[in-house]
Formats: structure tokens, sequence, C-alpha cells
């Protein structure tokens, strides 16, 4: 007995289980919804992060959930080839990819508690069930498993993501109605709005209106099935979002708002846009946000001066992103998931944040790296400004990745590398500045004689595979004078978030900064090698020619800097690269002009000058 109060069950002889947090009212908390119909992979994630904005703005506090209908406990073994990349937490969660829409979106860092699988609770429940909490009971889908995602749902609601109560909380569902695996999340949020009562949850159906090719026309038969089949659970939306390629047609809306009880006024449409940062701001022109605060009751918790000035900074930042852009530059992005652009999505936003704020189209180019090699390296990467090697796992496709280091490296192609880029940097140089020819990463070769890059002393302890990473957000303590250092505004420590098994080998450290490579970002306390530049010239060694490395910006994260790059706040590695690509293209093709550009405050703030470099280091 003392084990069910604990756990906040009810008595065994009760049919129901909804354990209620300590201090949860019931009815006092606000929720909004947001379910998948017709198909998957439309969005959901954009829909309630820009609500979830628009409402932020207002002055109140949100907290968003993605609740995943797949049983791994999490997203960590995940190939980003057939679920896009997996995304991680300052607190070392592994999860979705729609917690970055949600991050970027609202500026606002996440943590374990807005992630939630069928795996963990099903882990979770079992566990409590060998610990004998539901004793006298057989365990069942409801009311128990139904049960512990209303008490994940309420318990964000009273804590947030850590900072305080949120007064509205989003959550995604992932997948869509009528899957098997997502079927207990619909049936807890129909159970949720029915204990906390009306005006409580609000319900947002996002449908898909087809428009058939040899039609011509916008069909809505198949979003009025998608909506039926909510209907069938039990669940009545209040909103509707209509993803389509074009802007819904009225005829179409009115037809889905009919067929499904939604006033016209509350059918938005989703259409395909350049950019999914202005969505936030159609739904206010749409009036959508009125419409949410009437459903939830909550008009009269808006901050409108938090809103003003929210809006302004976006609106700034809007009117630059639809603005035309004064130039353009082409960054390659090498990797082996290239052809599937969702594994890279965060690289791809970090990218765009930057564009922005540097007034430049950047085209982004994807390069298979198994196609690339010493040979055709250089035709592989004619015509880029600048190059990203982004994160992996595996020995495919490295070869191509150490060509395209070189290539960098040798032409002053502005470089940045991540993580496995980082790495294979380190490689790159190992073998063809210091002449370790078979230097490599216990990764890839773990017998080779010269692991410049091997596993980490502490993840060597650990077993398996799922959670031995080195995972989360850490410090970076930054060597002063660096390029990193010049990056970072003057700061000498970053946090920045990791996700890893391998790293330098510090027996390497010493040769490989004697020829040039400045290992200029370090653990506070541990030699662990976290950011890495190169020395503008090297000096002689006994053992070797003297190089000169006149590099415009070479520079390697063991972190992942895309994780952090917001849309107001654009993650300076890369703004880096993209000033450099910029001075890469201008400077000699159109010197005139190029004297003019690196006036202009936003872009020479980022402008390194590789002769200063030399003084620097
Ligand atoms: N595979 C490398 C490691 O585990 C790099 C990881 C990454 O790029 N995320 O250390």
């Amino acid at each position: 007995m003392d084990l069910l109060a604990a756990a906040g069950a009810a008595p065994s002889a009760s049919e129901f289980y909804s354990p209620i947090p300590d201090g949860y009212r019931k009815g006092q908390h606000k929720y909004v919804a947001v379910l998948g119909t017709v198909m998957s992979g439309l969005g959901k994630g954009i829909f309630a992060s820009s609500m979830a904005k628009v409402l932020k703005d207002k002055g109140l506090r949100v907290a968003p959930i993605k609740m995943e209908g797949y049983l791994n406990i999490d997203a960590g073994t995940l190939n980003p080839y057939r679920h896009g990349e997996v995304f991680v937490l300052d607190d070392g969660t592994e999860c979705d990819m729609d917690l970055g829409t949600y991050e970027r979106m609202l500026d606002q860092n996440l943590t374990r508690r807005n992630f939630v699988t069928s795996g963990r609770i099903y882990s979770e429940i079992l566990d409590r069930e060998r610990q004998g909490v539901y004793l006298g009971r057989d365990v069942q889908m409801i009311p128990h498993v139904t049960g512990e995602v209303k008490r994940k749902l309420r318990e964000l609601a009273i804590r947030g993501d850590g900072t305080g109560p949120a007064d509205v909380v989003f959550i995604e569902v992932g997948g869509t109605v009528g899957d098997y695996e997502n079927g207990f999340y619909i049936e807890a949020l129909r159970e949720l709005a029915f204990e906390e009562g009306p005006g409580s949850v609000c319900f947002v159906a996002l449908t898909y209106v087809i428009e058939p090719k040899t039609l011509g026309e916008q069909k809505s038969k198949a979003a009025q099935l998608g909506i039926k089949r909510l209907l069938e659970a039990g669940i009545q939306p209040h909103l509707i979002a209509c993803r389509s390629s074009n802007p819904a047609q009225r005829k179409v809306m009115e037809k889905i708002a009919m067929f499904s009880n939604v006033p016209l006024r509350r059918v938005f449409s989703m259409h395909d846009r350049e950019s999914i940062y202005t969505i936030p701001d159609d739904m206010r022109s749409g009036g959508l946000d009125r419409e949410v605060l009437s459903v939830l009751s909550l008009h009269d918790r808006v901050d409108t001066r938090h809103e003003d000035q929210a809006r302004r900074a976006w609106a700034e930042f809007e009117r630059k992103l639809t603005g035309e852009r004064s130039r353009e530059v082409t960054i390659g992005i090498t990797g082996k998931y290239a052809e599937l652009r969702d594994a890279y999505a965060s690289i791809e936003k970090a990218v765009e944040h930057c564009s922005v704020h540097l007034d430049c189209h950047v085209n982004q180019r994807w390069i298979e790296t198994t196609e690339v090699s010493e040979e055709n390296v250089a035709e592989k990467l004619s015509g880029l400004d600048g190059v990203i090697v982004p994160g992996g796992f595996g020995s495919r496709g490295v070869d191509g990745k150490i060509a395209c280091v070189k290539y960098c490296r040798e032409n002053g192609v502005p470089y940045l590398g991540i993580c496995l880029g980082f790495q294979v940097a380190v490689i790159e140089f190992a073998r063809n500045v210091l002449g370790l020819t078979d230097a490599s990463s216990t990764e890839f070769d773990p017998s080779c004689d010269t692991p410049v890059i091997s596993e980490l002393p502490d993840q060597k302890k650990i077993e398996g595979l799922g959670g031995t990473m080195r995972l989360g957000a850490q410090d970076v303590k930054i060597m002063p004078g660096s390029l990193a250092h010049f990056l970072a505004g003057g700061r000498t420590s970053m946090r920045e978030r990791f996700r890893h098994r391998y790293e330098v080998d510090p027996t390497f450290i010493e040769r490989l900064e004697s020829r040039g490579m400045v290992f200029s970002g370090r653990h506070p306390e541990q030699p662990i090698m976290q950011i890495l530049e190169l020395r503008s010239s090297a000096p002689a060694q006994d053992e070797g020619e003297p190089v000169s490395i006149t590099h415009p910006y070479f520079i390697g994260a063991q972190f992942h800097p895309e994780l952090t790059g917001r849309p107001l706040r654009p993650q300076p590695l890369f703004m880096g690269l993209v000033a450099a690509a910029i001075r890469a293209r201008y400077e000699s093709l159109d010197p005139d002009r190029w004297a003019q550009m690196k006036r202009e405050p936003d872009l020479s703030r980022w402008l390194n000058s590789p002769s200063s470099t030399e003084q620097r280091v």
C-alpha cells in the first residue's frame, strides 16, 4: 500500500489509474495536442513549435513534448537514414530531430522531460511492476500505460523544462492517428481532456490536402477521412492545419471544416514555404493565435508589451530572411547520408541562420563522400567556397572525407569539420604533414599502429553500443588569441554539445601542435581536445620540411556546433565559415566590391584576418 501511495496509484480495487503528481491542480493547466492524419512526416513539429512560439511571444511559458511510438528507449541507436538526425540535448538526451525545431523556434533549451518513447514508458512500467508497485493488479494498456502518459504530461505542466511551471504544454504525437503503436497516446489524450475538463486541451489535427497532377486541383477526401479516424478515437479537433504544396483553397478548407465540425476560421493552410520561420507570423495574421487563446480561455494572460518586443526582433530576422540577398556562395556538405538531407537537418538550419545574418544566399551542395577519392576530389569540390565535413559513424566514406580535408587544407578552401570531420582533420594532418602514413582511428581500424584517434578511456570500460557515448553539453576552454577566441567574441569558454565515443589520443598532441595544428579548445580539466585550427605557418622541424600553412579558415570541433545555432543567435563557427566563404568568392573575383563588403559591420565582425592568426597564436 505504501508503494502504491508512493507511485500515486489508486487502490487496486479501483478500475482507474490516473496518477496526479504532487502540487498539480486539475483544470488549471493548459495543453495543445497536435496529431497527424493521412500521413506522417508532414511537419507536426513545425506547426506545434510555431504555435508555441506565438504563445511564448505573448509572455506565456511553454513546454513542448514529443511522444514517439517506437520501442527504442531513446533515439540514440536510430539510423539517420530512416529517422533523420539524432538531436542531442544539453542533458545528453538523444532524441528526435523535431526537438531541434522546438529549440530553434523557441530559443529554449529542452531536457529529457520533453521527449518520450513507448519504449521508455513500457520499461518504466515494467520496472515498477517488478518493484511491486501494482501489486494485486494485472497491468494493462488502459489504465496503466495511459495513466503513465498522463502522469508525464502533468509533470511537465508543473515543472516545465526545469525552469518552473508551464502555462501551456505542447504535445506532439509521432506518426498518424490509426497507427497501432501510438494508439495509447491518443487514448491518453482523450482521457486527459475528459479529466481536465472543457477548455483545458486544444486538439489540432494536421492533415494533408492532395493535389494529383493529373487532376490539377486540390482534393479534400483524404483529409476528411483522416480526421474521421480522430473522431472515431473520441477526439473532436478544435483546429485543423492543412498541409499542402500550394496554399489550401477556400473551397477545400470549407469542405474539411464542414465534415469535421470545425469552424472555417479555425482551419489553417500550412502550405510549403521557403522557410518555416515565416509560419508564426502567418498564424497571427490568420488569427489562429486568438482561436487557440479562446479554446483555452487564455486571453487575459497575454502580455502585450512582451509580445511587441518579441515580434519586433523576429520581424527584423524575417525581413532579412525573405528579402533579396546581396551576394551568394556555395558550401559543400560532404557526408554519407548526403542523399537524405534530414540526416543533417540542424546543419542546414545553422547555415540558414548565418545566411540571413550575413545577407548571403548560401547554396548547399550535398556531396556523397563514398564517391570522392584523391583523384577526383578537385573535380568534386570545384566551385565550392567552403566545405563542411559533418559528423558520422563507421568507416564508410572516410577515405573520401580525408581527401576532402587534404584538398581544403592545401588549397585554402574554408573548412569546418564537425565531430568526425574534426577527427578526420587530425588523421589527415598526421598522415600528410607529420608523415605518419598509417595514422587512423581505432573506430575504422581497431588494430591500427598509429591511432591518433582512439576510444576515450572512460568509454572503453562500457560494453555494448546503446548509451556508451560522451553525450550532452560540456564546457570548452578557449585559448586566448586563437581563431576560436576571435569567433567567440573574446570569450574564453563556450558550452557546446557532444556526441562521440573517440577522441584525439593525448600522446600525439605535442607532435601535432609542433607542426602547426593548434588545439584551441580543450576540456577545462582533462586532456580532451575539442577545437582545432591551423597556425598560419609552422616552424621548421628537424625531421621535416618547414610547412607554410596560410589558411583563411580551417577549424574543427569535436562537438556539434549545429545543435546550438538559433535563428537570432547564429552559431559562431558557422558564421566564421560563411564569412570566409564570402571572402573566398569575392576577394579575387571582384576586388572593388570586396573592398566595400569588408567594411560592413555585420560581415567584418566575422572576418578573421589570416595574417593576424600568426601573431595571435
Ligand atoms: N564516430 C566518431 C566518434 O564516435 C564521431 C562521432 C560523430 O561524428 N558524432 O567519436
